[in-house]
């Protein structure tokens, strides 16, 4: 059987810039999560390791402590965070250069919900970041429930002149996972801005979990079909694992909640992504941590694994990663 390539972001982004384009990680101190400051909920959503939320304090330890929202009226830290992110930028895309002569970046907003702040800070830092060398976009993900309209507006300008995407977790499409897990929002809201995103001339990348508490595959692979369907342009799958610290993790030490096997993952993924539209590029199919945090399952801790697993299971139905 002739093997098809899934069309991958990495592709993506070569046809459009005519090379490799390298995302550049970024983690900002100050910025945290209406999950778990208390707006929408507190404690985040059961699988995240808030404990993270102070590690990038490192480099500006003024900040540990200090955190934004929507509301807040002034950021006395900016020209520290503006400061943070050039540092951060700079040690990681001279790596990238070194390494693997990358000549071209996206800024990644990664950690934290990057939409989550006062609009004059988010827009010092984007404007920041786009202005550094070889810089052609930024992607920034955050949560649906904490982007405004203004933000939005601000970023479809931009978008006109440079390459901007917004990475929303959908997780799942049934609020009853929702509300197990501990979202803080429901599936409507999601798809609300992601339709109003797309409106507004953005690229919307979504992140579906498999393996959620109390789903079975078809519930799953309605997830990805309505993801779909709601015009995302880039995927990224993840299987729930279990990690110390969490919410879940005292789920599942209390026998509430089993992770997904490998070979169900590998079956629900390889049929949502026969049935995804081509035009939708493939960020990530692999999630797990290969440390002492990681509980379960011992099969999400080897990434090199799982993808040699996942071309296998590929291979059956004719599509290679
Ligand atoms: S939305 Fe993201 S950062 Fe916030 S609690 Fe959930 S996983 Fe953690």
């Amino acid at each position: 059987m002739k093997t098809e390539q899934i069309f991958t972001y990495g592709s993506y982004l070569r046809n459009k810039f005519g090379e490799r384009v390298y995302k550049v990680g970024i983690n900002i101190s100050g910025f945290t999560c209406p999950n778990i400051d208390g707006t929408v909920a507190k404690g985040g959503c059961t699988f995240c390791e808030n404990d993270s939320f102070s590690a990038s304090t490192d480099e500006v330890k003024e900040l540990k402590g200090f955190y934004l929202n929507l509301d807040s009226v002034e950021n006395p830290y900016l020209d520290k965070q503006l400061l943070q992110l050039q540092q951060q930028f700079d040690a990681l895309s001279a790596r990238l250069r070194r390494e693997y002569g990358a000549t071209k970046f996206l800024v990644y907003f990664q950690s934290f919900t990057n939409t989550y702040a006062p609009f004059d800070t988010l827009k010092a830092l984007y404007e920041k970041a786009l202005g550094f060398d070889d810089v052609v976009g930024l992607s920034i993900g955050t949560r649906s429930d904490s982007i405004t309209d203004e933000t939005l507006g601000y970023l479809a300008e931009l978008a006109k002149t440079k390459e901007i995407w917004i990475e929303f977790g959908i997780q799942s499409i049934y609020d009853e996972t929702l509300e197990k897990i501990n979202r803080g929002h429901d599936s409507q809201n999601v798809k609300e801005w992601i339709i109003r995103s797309k409106k507004a001339g953005l690229n919307v990348c979504g992140h579906l979990i498999f393996g959620l508490p109390g789903e079975d595959k078809k519930m799953m692979l309605e997830t990805a079909k309505e993801a779909y369907e709601w015009g995302i342009d880039s995927v990224k799958y993840h299987s729930l694992y279990v990690v110390k610290r969490t919410a879940l993790a005292n789920e599942y030490a209390r026998g509430e909640f089993t992770p997904i096997s490998e070979e169900d993952y590998l079956d629900v993924l390889t049929q949502a992504l026969v049935m995804k539209p081509k035009n939708i590029s493939v960020q990530r199919m692999t999630a797990g941590i290969n440390d002492s945090s990681l509980i379960s399952p011992d099969w999400c801790r080897d990434k090199n694994q799982q993808i040699r697993n996942i071309n296998k299971a590929l291979k059956e139905v004719g599509l290679k990663y």
